[in-house]
């Protein structure tokens, strides 16, 4: 640790978050003749993409009804675009359809997308959706969806790649990056600044600011630093609901089947777009047994090896124990029932796919705060968090934003997710999707 002793800008944690901060800090500092790469010092208990970067699904996607996503998004996107190669991005597009409880949310989000030049396409009506999907797939037979929102922009990258993108691009600006090096505490000044970050290989110095990235152990950090395990919440009408936890943790459902990936392709032998679909039609097996007659949804993706997706989240009660990671609990034990059945629901060529269903490295636990909207805010005068709620992925240029406002500037982007919203009552839109990250 000895040539690691100090650093102007210690970053924590390796994930999307960590590196890409590190990787647009370090070119900020140097075309602003303020430093270098060398001043950026990334730290990880493990290694880069062992946090929840590393096993996300990758879906880049702008569904979203709260207006400051969808803004903050657009910005992630072009950061996807920027290097499609490096980040091993597939700008394949992404589609979400709904039942008609669903119609107004996408429709103001197709609006949205518009004022802000986000290109998408609304469809609207059972049989115009059904002609719009079978244009693109001629054996779609999804039932009780009446809304389509297909996104021309977005679509998906591959987890690890991208991560070994971010960290050639950190490599590159001469950023250092020390995994195994696991962060235990911080040294405070009288006014609460950090002075030293303590690791398990001794303290660094702190010369400027200290960026904390750290995916699903954000309750860690959180209670680290000495933040409320509870809040007092004021929503936007002025009413106070009291004494909320302030986190909680959800198991991240995902899985895959095992085909010929050219095998999900569109009608003209193009890559897929990324499909959602939420749907109130009874959901039932190949073999005829009814999965369920409620609300359900699922999401796939073509990928390297088969087709890649998951299903609504599950909350967990109380804590848990996050490593190793990826950590899961309370998995449901129908789920690979359930994801079959539904991508069968959606397309023939998908039937009797329960039989491919594989075991592979997917879902995982993921970290939620209050409202389910990420926290971006200083929680100490040069400590900045970047708490995603599991949203982020996708989102890349948060790190940008993060950048501007590390080095003395101010992103609109990014104050809508500052703490203080629980206590302004400055809280974001809630959609009527039944996933706690639309
Ligand atoms: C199964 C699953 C699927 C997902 N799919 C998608 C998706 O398709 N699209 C999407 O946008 N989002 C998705 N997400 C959410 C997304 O993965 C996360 O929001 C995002 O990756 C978080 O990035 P991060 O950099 O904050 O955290 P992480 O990637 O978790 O990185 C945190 C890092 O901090 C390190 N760390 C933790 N504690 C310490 C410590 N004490 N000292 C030093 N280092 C420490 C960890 O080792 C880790 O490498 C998914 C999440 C899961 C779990």
């Amino acid at each position: 640790m000895s040539q690691l002793a100090s650093a102007p800008y210690v970053v924590v944690g390796a994930g999307m978050h960590g590196l890409s901060t590190a990787y647009h800090l370090a070119v900020a500092l140097r075309e602003r003749s303020l430093g270098s790469g060398r001043d950026v010092l990334v730290l990880d208990k493990a290694q880069p993409g062992a946090g929840a970067t590393g096993i996300a699904c990758g879906v880049v996607r702008n569904n979203y009804f709260q207006p400051a996503m969808a803004e903050l998004m657009q910005a992630c996107v072009e950061v996807w675009e920027s290097d499609p190669a490096a980040y091993h991005y597939n700008p394949v597009g992404y589609i979400a359809l709904g039942p008609k409880a669903q119609e107004a949310d996408l429709v103001s989000v197709h609006e949205r997308h518009e004022r802000i030049g986000y290109r998408s396409e609304l469809v609207v009506g059972e049989a115009e959706v059904d002609a719009h999907m079978r244009a693109l797939f001629p054996d779609w037979r999804a039932q009780g969806v009446t809304v389509c929102l297909h996104e021309q922009e977005g679509g998906f990258a591959f987890n690890l790649e991208s991560v070994q993108g971010l960290v050639s691009k950190c490599e590159a600006e001469g950023v250092r990056i020390l995994g195994e090096t696991e962060v235990t505490g911080f040294e405070e000044a009288t006014d609460g600044s950090i002075v030293a970050v303590e690791t398990s290989s001794g303290s660094v110095a702190v010369g400027e600011q200290v960026v904390v990235a750290p995916g699903p152990w954000a309750q860690r950090f959180w209670s680290l630093l000495g933040m409320p395990e509870r809040i007092d919440i004021t929503t936007p009408s002025g009413e106070v609901v009291r004494d909320q936890p302030m986190w909680r943790y959800w198991n991240l459902q995902e899985g895959e089947i095992q085909v010929d990936p050219l095998s999900y392709a569109t009608a003209d032998g193009g890559a897929p777009p990324v499909v959602h679909i939420d749907t109130d039609a009874p959901l039932y097996t190949d073999d005829g047994r009814l999965v369920t007659d409620e609300l359900w949804g699922n999401y796939f993706k073509r990928d390297r090896h088969g087709v890649q997706g998951g299903a609504a989240p599950i909350p967990v009660d109380g804590d848990v124990e996050l490593d190793p990671y990826p950590s899961t609990t309370n998995v449901d034990p129908t789920f690979a029932d359930m994801w079959c059945a539904s991508l069968s629901h959606a397309m023939k060529r998908f039937e009797g796919c329960r039989s491919l269903y594989k075991e592979a490295r997917s879902g995982g636990v993921g970290s939620f705060t209050a409202d389910n909207f990420p926290v971006f805010d200083y929680l100490r005068p040069n400590l900045y968090a970047i708490l995603d709620s599991n949203h982020g992925y996708k989102m890349i240029g948060v790190g940008k934003e993060v950048t501007e406002v590390v080095l003395g500037g101010h992103s609109s982007l990014l104050y809508p997710f500052r703490y203080e919203r629980f206590t302004t009552g400055d809280l974001h839109p809630v959609s009527n999707s039944p996933y706690p990250w639309s």
